[in-house]
């Protein structure tokens, strides 16, 4: 039986070393994180061999008194926090006293630094062996130094873990990275085997800080964003959200900062990526930078050694909160004229920076209809999109009157003068049956008209399903399928969905039910397809909670029976019924899948096309 002992020193910190020093980069991250927390104003960087070799870094904070070396060194030691009451407000990045320890107890380690008390620099180094502090004084301007060599050279195990040095040296990029988005005002250098990657300057006004965010995750991002700002409940939520347009097949472009401190947190990102399911397909990414700032006693640090997690006192409310002004950003990715921007620092699509600005008159290329007539034209279009299947119906309570489609042929084009041009335009033709061709201030719109009334219609379904006021008809006709025993069953079980999605079905036979009436907006659908496609969803759902929490994708599915087929012939009335109707649906900029409803062609790149200077 062996006896209790102690551990010495070294090898606690070795052990312990193993939460807080995983690779190269997590020995940058903690350095940085003292350089910050020690005020500095400029960090250098300096990487030799992905880190594995040498890792430089120099700062210009408020550096460590001689006699505190030993300590800074030691496990346990801080000068961060003294109490637990500390420790529930702590607002700087360390507070465990581990780094330092874990740190110069796995390499060959120098620190050298300087306060603002001394006339020289000092230094102590670690080697392997006790700490040796310099006897004489080194040259060293205020701040601190500290290099780390030879990672692990002393704990082989973990030094077969390493990765090649492009793989550990990207992992320290993205730990600058980071820090780079959060720290906005900080001079921050980094090297690689002597090369310069970033050198970045200070970022105060907004510009300067969407410079950085562009020069660090594309300038592409930082136009095809939007951006937040929101105060609310004590929380103060900001950061650049990419259009759904912007999507990822990976979640690499999703940074969260808590009180500035770059976390993973489940809730916030579960939120974000709420906020983006009904804009975005199942399988991509939103790519964001996200900064929620609150009271710090509202949340704990303390729960991962490297400081990489947070927990929430009060999650739900954070959830909700992130949730709901993220989703009502997304709202706003429909056709805008600028000056209506919600936010004046936003950054609309590319496509929609150039929508409408002025009037210009357009009378030469003027489509034939009036755009003042627009509460006419829709009508008129939902009437000419019911035509097809109406004598099968008997209308039990419509939404209005329904009109004739006779005005189509006698529409006379009314002058445009001063009117204004809307965001999308006027309609000018249709091209094989798929896309509307639109001119508006900027040039030409292509719209994808199935995908455009898609999300209308499904716009319109979530609301009546929300507010109950689905709106039904009864078929003249009942129409009976026939289904397996199996869905049969499903559909007989779920009657009270029906009621709620506007449909009335009935089992009559083992195999097989009767449609007796739907939604009014499906009546022009394959009601068989429809019906079939509905079970089908149903059934991945198994139960009934998880069939309401899915609810958006059977409404989407609806919304997809809907929406006019390809090879529809359109009237321009119709055409231009729908680019208004587009107008005035939240998130209509993308269809129910996330992909694009229109695009903007402006002049300047028709010119291009064509080679023609202006
Ligand atoms: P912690 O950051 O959790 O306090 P560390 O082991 O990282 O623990 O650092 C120990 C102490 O050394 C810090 O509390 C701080 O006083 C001092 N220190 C470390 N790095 C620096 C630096 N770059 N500039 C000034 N002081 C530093
Ligand atoms: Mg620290």
């Amino acid at each position: 039986m062996q006896r209790i002992q102690l551990l010495d020193a070294q090898l606690a910190n070795q052990i312990a070393a193993g939460e807080v020093v995983e690779r190269p980069a997590s020995v940058v991250k903690e350095l940085i994180e003292n350089s910050l927390d020690a005020a500095a104003r400029k960090i250098e960087i300096d990487i030799e061999k992905g880190g594995t070799q040498r890792i430089s870094i120099r700062d210009d904070g408020y550096g460590i008194d001689q006699k505190d070396l030993l300590l800074a060194i030691s496990r346990h030691a801080t000068s961060k926090i003294q109490n637990l009451t500390d420790l529930e407000q702590v607002a700087s990045f360390g507070f465990r006293g581990e780094a330092l320890a874990s740190i110069s107890s796995i390499s060959r380690f120098r620190l050298a630094s300087r306060n603002e008390t001394q006339p020289h620099g000092w230094q102590i180094e670690v080697n392997g062996r006790e700490p040796e502090i310099s006897n004489s004084p080194v040259s060293h301007p205020i701040g601190t130094t500290i290099e780390v060599c030879d990672i692990f050279y002393n704990t082989p195990a973990r030094r077969k873990f390493l990765k090649t040095e492009q793989t550990e040296f990207n992992h320290i990029q993205e730990i600058i990275r980071r820090i780079g988005l959060s720290v906005f005002n900080l001079n921050l250098h980094l090297k690689h085997n002597q090369r310069q990657i970033y050198k970045l300057s200070p970022a105060v006004s907004l510009s300067d800080k969407e410079e950085r965010i562009a020069q660090i995750c594309g300038s592409q991002f930082i136009e095809q964003s939007l951006r937040l700002e929101s105060d609310a409940h004590d929380f103060h939520l900001w950061g650049w959200f990419g259009l759904p347009t912007f999507s990822r097949s990976q979640s690499d472009l999703q940074y969260i900062y808590v009180n500035g401190r770059m976390v993973r947190d489940k809730t916030i990102s579960y939120a974000v990526k709420q906020a983006y399911k009904d804009v975005m397909y199942q399988d991509r990414q939103p790519a964001y930078v996200l900064y929620l700032e609150l009271d710090p006693a509202l949340v704990d640090v303390n729960v991962h050694p490297a400081k990489q997690e947070v927990r929430f006192r009060d999650s739900r409310m954070i959830f909700d909160f992130v949730f709901h002004q993220v989703k009502k950003l997304l709202t706003q990715t429909k056709p805008v004229e600028t000056q209506h921007l919600a936010s004046p620092a936003q950054h609309p699509a590319k496509g929609m920076q150039n929508i409408a600005r002025e009037t210009q008159n357009i009378a030469s290329l003027r489509p034939t209809n009036n755009p003042q007539d627009t509460q006419k034209q829709m009508s008129l279009y939902q009437s000419l999109i019911s035509d097809a299947h109406i004598k099968n119906f008997d209308v039990k309570h419509s939404e209005q009157p329904q009109q004739k489609p006779k005005a189509r042929e006698v529409i006379t084009p009314i002058e445009i003068s001063d009117t204004k041009i809307p965001p999308l335009g006027f309609a000018l033709a249709q091209l094989q049956g798929i896309y509307i061709l639109a001119e508006n201030t900027q040039g030409l719109v292509l719209v994808d008209m199935h995908a455009a009334h898609e999300r209308i219609g499904y716009e319109k379904l979530k609301k009546a399903f929300d507010t109950r006021h689905m709106i039904t008809q009864n078929l003249l006709i009942p129409l009976s399928i026939r289904l397996s025993e199996k869905e049969a069953g499903i559909a007989e079980q779920q009657q009270n969905l029906w009621t709620q999605l506007g449909f009335e079905i009935e089992r009559i036979s083992p195999e097989s039910i009767v449609v007796r009436s739907l939604p009014a907006l499906l009546k022009d659908s394959d009601i068989e397809k429809l019906v079939r496609d509905l079970i089908s969803d149903i059934q991945t759902y198994d139960n009934t909670q998880r069939v309401i929490e899915h609810i958006h994708e059977l409404l989407s599915t609806m919304a997809c029976h809907q929406a006019i087929r390809a090879n529809r012939k359109l009237t321009l009335l119709e055409m231009n019924a729908l680019l208004r109707e587009m107008e005035n649906t939240d998130c209509s900029n993308q269809c129910n899948h996330g992909r694009p409803t229109w695009v903007q062609l402006s002049l300047q790149e028709l010119d291009k096309l064509f080679l023609r200077g202006r």
